[in-house]
Order: structure tokens, then C-alpha cells, then sequence
């Protein structure tokens, strides 16, 4: 770090400004958390240097004996921990994982059922600024209006009118478990391909806090940045009889070199993974989002689907007159960092959007239990309440700020080591 400071002043400070502000506040956005050190120290190992184009053992290029060894051990880790018969470890990010699946199992203007966006999917599902929607026919499920969970009889209606050629099960704001063995059904109904983005709840699956999609699906993409605790970027996990297709559609299809600095990081976070003080870390996420949302509810707020079994959970703010955008607003001035996100059927614009989204995973790494998560809900109640701009709000804001430096003090993230 000294020669960074040395050469770079300027992104030096913004480093340690951003340490400052994980340290100083909540980290509450479910798809994020704060990776250990062992993983930063891959990251920003001369793995980067290398060009590694292909895959273990037949590369491109010359000088990759210590980058396939870093590579091997990544894909070893993950088909262990999650049971894979194949793994690809090498997509950028989980957008490129899902673009690689496109590509191994549909052709342009395929069909595709998936999650509708604002019932909780992902761009990558079929929106229309993205790939997905541009260059394949998506055809969206909904949840359930009164029960806000997966419609499974209208994907199996849907799945029998339109005969798609991949079936998606997963999603960005789904706080609740997903019937795999229903989709698998559905999927074997139509003959198609049942692919599962786990981009959220892979870190769960791997603690063993949730039930794995693994033995189900055909192929499972995941990004390794959220739950997972790793470098960012993204991973497939398929059958065997796809392995070929999907090796290609990552490299050469859609992607070049790989990172292999992240990839020897991804490597690591497996290896934390797969450890006690992992599993029992995952088992508290899920805990530790349940205490959130029950002080949540008990502060005015509607759970989405009545409560959560992950990581995440949908609140739903209409009850207190106050808006997504205002309540990311207030929390972000009160040193609380979550997003504001649309509810299912939400009646308000998505910039605006009448829910936020709050995550357990970041507070959990940082040593946070059910109490704690108590405290953090209550705490988010009062400054969504808090009119900002008025004199009474923003000094409730101020006193939230201050309750808030208390409580990250108490269990830091990134911790000072002792001089
Ligand atoms: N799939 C799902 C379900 C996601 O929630 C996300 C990101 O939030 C992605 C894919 C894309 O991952 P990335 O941002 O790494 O491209």
C-alpha cells in the first residue's frame, strides 16, 4: 500500500476513504459483502500478469504451470463443495455467466421463461436493455398476487403454451426459497433446459443454509461476490453432458483471457467456504435477516411475501406514506446503506419505487447476531420515518447516524489490528 501512496495519492486516499465509509456504517445491499483479506491479497496478486486463454491444460499460451495449478484448485473446490459433475470458474461477472448460458443452450430468438424484472428477476432474464431481451423472446412469470410467491401454475401454463428452450429459475429480490423440484418437472414437461441463477443464495447453498438447485438443474450460474463472500465475479456450475458447451460459450464465445488473479481468489473464498466457521456464518445470515425483518415489520413495514428465508428481504413502505427513493435517501444520510427497489405490482415508477431491499450478509461477516439485527431494523424504521429537510427529521437522522457509529464499533468491519 505504501508504494500506491507513493505513485498515487489520489487513489490511495479513495481506498482508504472507502475503508472508511464499510467501517463507518451498515452495509446492508443484499448483494454485497466484505471479502476477508486472504481473498484481497489473491486479488491483487501478479496473477493479473498472466494471459491464460483456454483452460487447464491447453492454453493459448506459454507460462501458465502456476495459473492452471491456481485454476484447477478453484474448480476442485467448487465441484466438491457443491456437488458439480463440471465447473467453469472463469466468467467475469454473473452477467457474463448468464450470457454464456444463452449461448451453450439457445439460439437468437429462442424463447426463454423467466422471472419478470419487476417481480424480482434480473436484467439478464429477459429485459429489453439487456442482451437477454434483445437478442431472445423472454416470456415472464409473476409471483402470486396475495401469496407474492412464484406463480408455479402459471410457469407450468406459460411453459406449456410457449415450449421454451430454457426455463430460469432465481432472482435478485426473492426473499424466499425457490421449488426446484417443481421447475425441474416443468422443465422435463416441455424438454427444456432448466437453468438456475443462484447468483444470491449460492453462498447460502454452499454453508448449507438452503436447499442446493444443483441436482436439479442443468446448469446453475452464480456469481461469487454476494453470499459467497468472494472476488467479484461469476461461475457455472452444469451436468456433465454440458460441459463442452458451456466451456465454450464462456471462452472463446463471449469472453477472452481470463482473470486469473480473481480466479485464484474465487479459488480461495472456496476454500473459507467450505469451512465450520463458514457454515455456521451462512446458518446466521439466514437467522440474522429474519431478526431484521421482524423489527421492520414491528416498524411499520410490510414483508413482502410475509417474511424471508435468505439472505434478503422486500419491504414494502406504503403504509408509512414514504417512498423507496426517500427512504435510500434517509438511510444513506443516517449512515445506512440499502437499496430502494420495487415491490410485486408495485404501483409507482422504478426510479421511485414503493420498497427497499435489505441484506444480512455484510453485517453478518462482520460478527452481527439476531440482536444486533434487531437493533439495525429498528434503527432503519426510525430514519425511514424521518422527514428529511425538516428540523425535527434531520436531527433524528443525525441520532440514527450517531447509534449507528455505536453499534459498527461494537463488531467493526475490517477490523484495526492491534499496533
Ligand atoms: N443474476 C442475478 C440473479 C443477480 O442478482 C445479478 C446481480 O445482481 C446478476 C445475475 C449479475 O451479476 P453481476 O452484477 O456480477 O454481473
Amino acid at each position: 500500500f505504501s508504494e500506491l501512496e507513493r505513485i498515487d495519492p489520489e487513489i490511495a486516499e479513495i481506498t482508504l476513504a472507502e475503508l472508511d465509509r464499510l467501517r463507518g456504517g451498515l452495509q446492508l445491499i443484499a448483494s454485497e459483502n466484505l471479502t476477508s483479506p486472504a481473498v484481497l491479497a489473491a486479488l491483487g496478486s501478479t496473477l493479473s500478469n498472466k494471459y491464460a486463454e483456454g483452460y487447464p491444460g491447453h492454453r493459448y499460451y506459454g507460462g501458465c504451470a502456476e495459473v492452471d495449478r491456481a485454476e484447477s484448485l478453484a474448480i476442485e473446490r467448487a465441484k466438491t463443495l457443491f456437488g458439480a459433475e463440471h465447473t467453469n470458474m472463469q466468467p467475469h461477472s454473473g452477467a457474463n455467466a448468464n450470457l454464456a448460458v444463452y449461448a451453450a443452450f439457445a439460439q437468437p430468438g429462442d424463447p426463454v421463461l423467466a422471472m419478470s424484472l419487476p417481480h424480482g428477476g434480473h436484467l439478464t432474464h429477459g429485459s429489453k436493455v439487456s442482451f437477454s431481451g434483445k437478442w431472445f423472446t423472454p416470456i415472464p412469470y409473476h409471483v402470486d398476487k396475495s401469496t407474492e410467491l412464484i406463480d408455479y401454475d402459471e410457469v407450468r401454463d406459460l411453459a406449456l403454451t410457449h415450449r421454451p428452450k430454457i426455463i430460469v429459475a432465481g432472482a435478485t429480490a426473492y426473499p424466499r426459497l425457490i421449488d426446484f423440484a417443481k421447475f425441474r418437472q416443468i422443465a422435463d414437461e416441455v424438454g427444456a433446459i432448466l437453468w438456475v441463477d443462484a447468483a444470491h443464495f449460492i453462498g447460502l447453498v454452499a454453508g448449507g443454509a438452503i436447499p442446493s438447485p444443483v441436482p436439479y438443474a442443468d446448469v446453475v450460474s452464480a456469481t461469487t461476490h454476494k453470499v459467497l463472500r468472494g472476488p467479484r465475479g461469476g461461475m457455472l456450475l452444469c451436468r456433465a453432458e454440458h460441459a463442452k458447451a458451456v466451456d465454450k460459450a464462456v471462452f472463446p464465445f463471449s469472453q477472452g483471457g481470463p482473470l486469473m488473479h480473481s480466479i485464484a481468489a474465487k479459488a480461495v473464498a472456496l476454500k473459507e467456504a467450505a469451512s465450520d466457521e463458514y457454515r455456521a456464518y451462512a446458518s446466521s445470515v439466514v437467522d440474522n435477516a429474519a431478526a431484521m425483518t421482524k423489527a421492520l415489520e414491528a416498524g411499520g413495514m410490510r414483508a413482502v411475501s410475509g417474511g424471508t428465508d435468505t439472505h434478503l428481504a422486500l419491504l414494502d413502505l406504503r403504509e408509512l406514506g414514504v417512498s423507496g427513493a426517500e427512504a435510500e435517501r434517509r438511510c444513506e444520510a443516517a449512515r445506512i446503506t440499502l437499496n430502494k427497489n420495487a415491490i410485486p405490482f408495485d404501483p409507482a415508477p422504478p426510479m421511485v419505487a414503493s420498497g427497499i431491499r435489505v441484506g444480512s450478509a455484510a453485517v453478518t461477516t462482520q460478527g452481527f447476531g439476531t440482536d444486533d439485527c434487531a437493533a439495525v431494523g429498528a434503527l432503519i424504521a426510525r430514519a425511514v420515518r424521518a422527514e428529511d429537510g425538516t428540523t425535527a427529521g434531520d436531527a433524528e437522522l443525525a441520532d440514527v447516524a450517531r447509534e449507528v457509529s455505536e453499534l459498527v464499533a461494537r463488531k467493526p468491519a475490517y477490523p484495526r489490528q492491534a499496533p
